[in-house]
């Protein structure tokens, strides 16, 4: 099962409580938070692609997925050759400058070890981070509307007004 960090768009409120709690977990964070002149902003970490272009330039097969299908590195391969970062569609992968190797998203993999969340999901205080299955999350969701749904209801006849049209 490929899971992923969802990200809900109108949740951010651009608080960066994520990106702290990614610079704690691993020194610099790899998570950013993008904010526009609209005042809408968007939190934005690797998005572990199915098939991703990282891994299939890597010369070295430094890069890999793991039974999650997180696309993780092995720091012991890796050779610094930056090619993963000019292949990623979204410039994701960063040089390390003091270790000369590449750093990049995991999605917590020593959090998800002791079956913790990734640590910018843990600390999302607005629910716009969700880490799973996108079968899951979107269930979650759904269900979770439909139950307000099924409140305002249950209170005004709305949905059962809605619901025999
Ligand atoms: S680093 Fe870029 S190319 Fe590789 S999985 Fe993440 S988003 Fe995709
Ligand atoms: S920088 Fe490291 S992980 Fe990226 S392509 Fe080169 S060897 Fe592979």
């Amino acid at each position: 099962m490929s899971k992923k960090i969802f990200i809900d768009f109108k949740r951010c409120i651009a608080c960066k409580a994520c990106e702290v709690a990614c610079e704690m977990e691993h020194g610099e964070a790899r998570i950013r938070v993008f904010e526009f002149p609209d005042l809408t902003s968007v939190a934005f970490n690797c998005r572990h692609c199915e098939k991703a272009p990282c891994m299939e330039v890597c010369p070295v097969n430094a890069l890999s997925k793991d039974d999650d299908g997180a696309v993780v590195l092995d720091p012991l391969k890796c050779i610094g050759c930056l090619m993963c970062g000019l292949a990623c569609p979204f410039g994701i992968p960063k040089i390390d400058e003091y270790n000369k190797i590449m750093d990049k998203c995991d999605l917590c993999a020593h959090r998800r070890a002791e079956g913790k969340l990734p640590a910018c999901v843990s600390a999302c205080p607005t629910e716009a981070l969700k880490y799973g299955d996108i079968n899951d999350v979107l269930w979650a969701r759904e269900g979770k509307i439909v139950a307000e749904l099924k409140d305002i209801g249950d209170r005004t006849n709305v949905l059962e007004a809605y619901l025999i049209r």
